[in-house]
């Protein structure tokens, strides 16, 4: 079977020139005799690639030098123990904003270590939409507040960085990250679980400004510890070393492709096109309010649930994969991240075109 346009949220499509690139060094990386995979995390090989991929990473996200860049495990998830456990420094209360199920999920395992407020939350309306937020809604006091940049089942996305003032922000990147160019110095933590934007699921990239770092209690693991982390360079213990060397591959494609802010016009474009298809149609819409809406991951229904089923099945074998929306929402849903093609989504929306004709 030929390669097919893979729309799936995560894990996703991934370039399939760092595919083959890594296919090739499967078995012999670097002329060394040996698989990343076969390395030992302490060798002079894995050194390189691990601080290739962070200055890679480093240079495409612009982070700024007082942030540290951690290689960690546990994908996403972890990350929503590991921020109250290392953040909650003083009044142990933190503030949240609910814009879908990841964002609940961060605010709900939170609950476990502190005070937790929900500042706002679109869950009402189904989270279509971005609530607006000011400074003034915060509490004062907050150790940090808590967004999810990009909300990866509901197709929605921030089109503005929430002003917290004083108070660290924290934002869950994880399927918007290396999509768009954003100002690092306004977040107190970015991360992002790598399996949509970045490589293999399970590794979670973390950026953490300096003055953050050291305040989890003895209670905290060792391994939830940012410090740990911070301390030993993400080589405390065996990082997924494979996962590490997959993401430089796809970092080196993205600075190959013009950096982040060339992608972002690549992803403007894609995203433009495949709302205005869903716009024009008669047969489908996009429930997402029109300036939240999601470059990353494209909502959109019948109506008809029949339909969106027949739709979904039709696309498969038209070698458009993966495009049923999230289990809890049904409809459809196109993940078109950075290594979505263009034609993949030209594709999509002339199937589109198809289908509409026809089930008219
Ligand atoms: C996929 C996703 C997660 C969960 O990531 P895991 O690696 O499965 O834990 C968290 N947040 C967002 C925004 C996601 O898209």
């Amino acid at each position: 079977m030929e390669r097919v346009f893979n729309f799936s949220a995560g894990p996703s499509m991934l370039p399939l020139e760092v595919l083959e690139k890594a296919g090739k060094e499967m078995t012999n990386y670097n002329g060394c005799g040996m698989s990343v995979m076969e390395m030992s995390h302490r060798s002079k090989e894995f050194d390189q690639i691990i601080k290739e991929a962070e200055q890679l990473f480093r240079e495409l996200m612009k982070i700024p030098d007082n942030y540290k860049v951690l290689f960690l495990q546990g994908g996403g998830s972890t990350q929503f123990a590991m921020v109250p456990l290392n953040l909650m420094r003083k009044s142990k209360k933190a503030d949240y904003i609910v814009t879908g199920q990841w964002a609940k999920k961060a605010m709900q395992e939170a609950k476990k270590f502190g005070d937790i407020k929900v500042t706002a939350t679109s869950e009402p309306d189904v989270y279509t939409y971005i609530p607006k937020v000011s400074k003034e809604d915060f509490r004062e006091d907050a150790d940090y507040v808590y967004i999810t940049m990009n909300n990866t089942i509901y197709g929605t996305t921030y089109p503005y960085i929430p002003d917290t003032g004083d108070i660290p922000l924290v934002a869950d990147m994880s399927s918007n990250i290396l999509s768009q160019e954003y100002d690092i110095s306004k977040f107190g933590l970015i991360f992002a679980g790598a399996q949509k934007n970045i490589g293999p699921a399970g590794l979670v990239v973390t950026a953490i400004r300096e003055d953050l770092i050291g305040f989890a209690g003895p209670e905290v693991p060792t391994m939830l510890n940012y410090k740990t982390q911070a301390d030993n360079d993400s080589l405390y213990n065996t990082p997924p070393t494979y996962s590490i060397y997959f993401a430089k591959l796809v970092f080196e494609w993205v600075k190959k492709m013009g950096g982040v802010g060339a992608m972002y016009q690549r992803n403007l474009r894609k995203a433009k096109k495949l709302y205005q298809a869903i716009d024009d149609s008669k047969l489908f819409r996009c429930p997402v309010n029109p300036e939240d809406r999601s470059l990353m991951n494209v909502v959109f229904v019948t109506g008809d649930e029949t339909l969106d089923k027949k739709f979904v099945a039709e696309a498969k074998a038209a070698g458009l994969v993966n495009l049923g929306g999230h289990r809890t929402v049904g409809g459809m849903r196109a993940s078109i991240y950075n290594a979505m093609p263009e034609e993949g989504v030209d594709a999509l929306i002339a199937f589109m075109a198809k289908f509409e004709k026809e089930n008219r």
